[in-house]
């Protein structure tokens, strides 16, 4: 009898595919034949990382050796610019990590977890490769319907992902929606509240503060250093929860998660507030003369509290996601975020929106043709 490796594959991984990033610029160089690309893909920081943070590393010594495996420094530098117990922090290699923590401590085949629909797709594949059986719960007005969440609490919920700012919807939670939303759930169920976009918003409504987590014992809140920090390619991020999750979280981390070089940049991304600034500041300029392009043009496009948005683009997005990788730039389907009309645009430079928005004229005139 011939035997397969899909029959000892764990099942929950024989469903998974392979989370889909943002194109490459070289390999779009190679396939478009344009020198000048532009990648507005992956809401990274158009600006680049903090020029402290560049110093920083330049001048790194011991590589040779391994990393802090506590990562000490960087969880002191955390602790004590929020006003924490260090050992409330978890190191992430990128928030990613802390995700999938959570699925490793939380989860397992016997077992529900829930996350909304359009919510950032890591979510499901993390709950999935766990064993875990994924609830999706619908969304309302694009954004997270925590009502209908708190009803598809099952006896076997372990675990709830939500993102504010939500990627690629852009929407966010406001502190008393969301405070309303934990009296309702068993403190058994882990509550991850992922800020990956939390330095864009400006509102105080929706600042979900750290010290949420003393009222409820359940809650891990993350941060990334991927996105308004500018230092995606170095994979940092971490999370603030009680000391108990912390030490579950730590348990199935790998000794050396964070490098060396990751671990210098952040503490120094943390100290820039000038860059910090200055990062939100363009992102802000960007995302209200995008949403002057769409209306002028005549594109429904979703209110963005991150450093992208999303637009109805008018035809399958698979189409229009090639017409303007074909004028040079790269910009993000969302047809497996069920948003089969839609592309995001992360917020770039003054130059490259410019570049976006001359080309969005052209698409729209290609479209009324
Ligand atoms: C980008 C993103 C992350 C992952 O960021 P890393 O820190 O780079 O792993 C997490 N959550 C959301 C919602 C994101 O958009």
């Amino acid at each position: 009898m011939s035997q397969s490796l899909k029959d000892s594959v764990n099942k929950g991984v024989l469903e998974l595919k392979p989370y889909e990033p943002g194109k490459p610029i070289e390999e779009t160089q190679k396939e478009v034949g344009l020198d000048n690309i532009i990648k507005l893909a992956s809401n990274e920081n158009p600006l680049g990382m903090s020029p402290k943070a560049l110093k920083a590393i330049s001048s790194a010594t011991d590589l040779n050796r391994y990393p802090d495996g506590n990562a000490t420094q960087f969880k002191e530098k955390v602790a004590s610019e929020y006003n924490l117990k260090p050992s409330m922090v978890t190191v992430g290699n990128g928030s990613n990590d802390i995700i999938e923590f959570i699925a490793k401590c939380f989860l397992s085949s016997a077992d529900t977890a829930i996350f909304s629909q359009h919510g950032f797709a890591i979510y499901p594949l993390a709950i999935k490769a766990s064993g875990a059986e994924p609830i999706k719960v619908e969304a309302k007005n694009w954004g997270h319907d925590l009502d209908g969440i708190a009803d598809s609490v099952k006896e076997n919920t372990k675990a709830i992902f939500l993102a504010t700012p939500n990627n690629p919807t852009g929407t966010v939670l406001s502190v008393i929606e969301l405070t309303t939303f934990l009296k309702k759930i068993p403190s058994n169920i882990i509550v991850l509240v992922d800020q990956a976009y939390f330095e864009y918003i400006e509102d105080e409504q929706y600042k979900v503060p750290f010290e949420l987590i003393n009222e409820f014992s359940n809650l891990v809140i993350s941060r990334s250093f991927s996105k308004a920090h500018g230092l995606a390619a170095f994979r940092l991020g971490f999370s603030i929860s009680s000391e108990e999750i912390a030490d579950f979280l730590n348990r199935v981390r790998q000794p050396f998660n964070a490098n060396s070089l990751a671990l210098i940049a952040g503490v120094e991304a943390l100290n820039d507030k000038k860059h910090i600034s200055e990062s939100v500041d363009i992102n802000k300029k960007g995302l209200a003369l995008a949403e002057e392009f769409f209306e002028k043009l005549g594109f429904d496009f979703i209110k963005s509290y991150g450093n992208f948005i999303s637009f109805d683009s008018k035809m399958d997005s698979d189409k229009s996601f090639k017409y303007f990788l074909s004028k040079g730039i790269i910009l993000r389907s969302l047809k497996v975020y069920e948003m089969p009309n839609h592309l995001r645009v992360s917020i770039g430079t003054e130059n490259e929106m410019q570049q976006f928005f001359s080309t969005l004229e052209d698409y729209a005139k290609f479209l009324s043709k």
